[in-house]
């Protein structure tokens, strides 16, 4: 994607800028193997104005998805975590709260997150309902004034830095299993509720947990959007999760393409060059091929979403493609780097590691093949 728009390019070249200074390949490894949350690059990142960026006029953004692809694109070629961290906040949550929030709520939270001052989860996942998310059992029994909320959420990324998850909960379990599906927002230091992080392959930068709510009292007006109509009102915040998924796979394909060839070109066997073996420099050229065709697939679903089209196709191809290209491309890049490739001295590794996960979170790839498959009337 080329952009010829001024505005377009300079936001990029500020967010290239901020990334180069505060998330060089070294500081990204640390955080990485100390599974350290980098608090002031992201308190930083707020202060670019980049957790607006997505949020309407009002609270200080200006809707953007394209300026959004660019921005997790450049992000995540230096770091998942930041991008990963930031969709969540920004475009998963705020994005909910600005589209299904009662004033109050919106003029409570969004300045607040626009200046990085609340941060946010998002609790769908349980032990026994990934792909069948509608199965969900957290249970809230709705009350005069307030909700109380019991049961156990898993795989919440960012939950230990969360002032609010915003968390999906039965709210008439004898409703149709789509219907009976509420979202409120739980605040994290509520009596009953416990966060524990669960040790994984990768992304250590920022924790997935498990959450669990014992008997939480949760006030009736942090609930977004209304009573019983969440699942509902939840497809469209997914599939504006799998353009920003697309968009770190590009990027971070990118960033493992360009360690690959910038290593291979100055590594010698046998006297040459290592991409003077066309078995090593075809294997690069469809590393570059496969990212630039993500990102055809990735631009082509924000467009549709920036005007505000119906993109649940194109979010789901995109992510679909992005995620499989980017892991094909971690595991080529691995190869032609041999030993130094599985080595922790390189980032190769960890794109190894960070790839996987995109094929499993935000709907597996075979979610997204039946997401596809039905808007294609299969
Ligand atoms: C690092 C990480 C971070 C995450 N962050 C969050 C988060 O912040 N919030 C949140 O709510 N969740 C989060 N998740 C959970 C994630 O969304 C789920 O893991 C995902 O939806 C898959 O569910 P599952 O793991 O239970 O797999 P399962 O649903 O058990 O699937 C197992 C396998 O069966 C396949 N399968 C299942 N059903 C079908 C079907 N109908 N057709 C074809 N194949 C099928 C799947 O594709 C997969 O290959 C995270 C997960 C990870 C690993």
């Amino acid at each position: 994607m080329t952009f010829d728009d001024d505005d377009r390019l300079a936001f990029r070249d500020s967010v290239e800028r901020y990334i180069r200074d505060h998330a060089d390949p070294e500081s990204v490894m640390e955080w990485d193997e100390r599974k350290e949350f980098p608090e002031t690059v992201v308190q930083g990142m707020a202060e670019q104005g980049w957790f607006a960026l997505t949020l309407p006029e009002t609270y200080g953004g200006i809707g953007d998805y394209l300026d959004m692809t660019s921005m997790l694109e450049v992000i995540a070629s230096a770091s998942i975590t930041l991008a990963r961290f930031w969709n969540i906040n920004v475009n998963m949550v705020g994005g909910a709260i600005a589209a299904l929030g009662a004033d109050h709520l919106k003029s409570e939270m969004l300045p607040k997150l626009a200046e990085g001052k609340v941060r946010f989860a998002f609790a769908l996942s349980e032990n026994n309902s990934g792909s069948d998310a509608s199965a969900l059992k957290t249970r809230a029994e709705v009350g005069d004034e307030e909700f109380t909320v019991n049961g156990t959420k898993m795989w919440i990324t960012g939950a230990q830095q969360a002032d609010y998850i915003l968390t999906a909960v039965r709210t008439d379990p004898k409703a149709t299993r789509h219907d009976g599906i509420s979202l409120i927002l739980i605040p994290r230091e509520a009596e009953g509720v416990t966060v524990t992080p669960i040790p994984l392959l990768g992304g250590h930068a920022v924790r997935t947990c498990e959450v669990n709510f014992i008997d939480v009292k949760v006030p009736r007006n942090l609930m977004v959007g209304d009573l019983h109509t969440g699942w509902k009102q939840l497809m469209p915040i997914l599939a504006k999760e799998r353009v920003a998924l697309a968009a770190m796979c590009m990027g971070a394909g990118q960033a493992a393409t360009n360690l690959a060839i910038e290593y291979c070109t100055q590594r010698q066997q046998f006297g040459r060059r290592l991409t003077a073996f066309q078995a090593v420099s075809h294997r690069i050229v469809e590393m570059q091929n496969r990212t630039d065709a993500a990102r055809l697939l990735t631009y082509h679903a924000a467009e549709k979403l920036n005007a505000g089209q119906q993109c649940s196709r194109e979010a789901s191809q995109a992510k679909l493609f992005a995620s499989d290209s980017y892991m094909q491309t971690a595991l080529d890049g691995l190869q032609v780097m041999g030993a130094n490739g599985y080595s922790m001295e390189y980032a190769m590794q960890r794109h190894f590691r960070e790839a996987k996960v995109f094929q499993i979170f935000g709907g597996t790839s075979e979610i997204q093949k039946n997401i596809i498959g039905k808007e294609l009337g299969l």
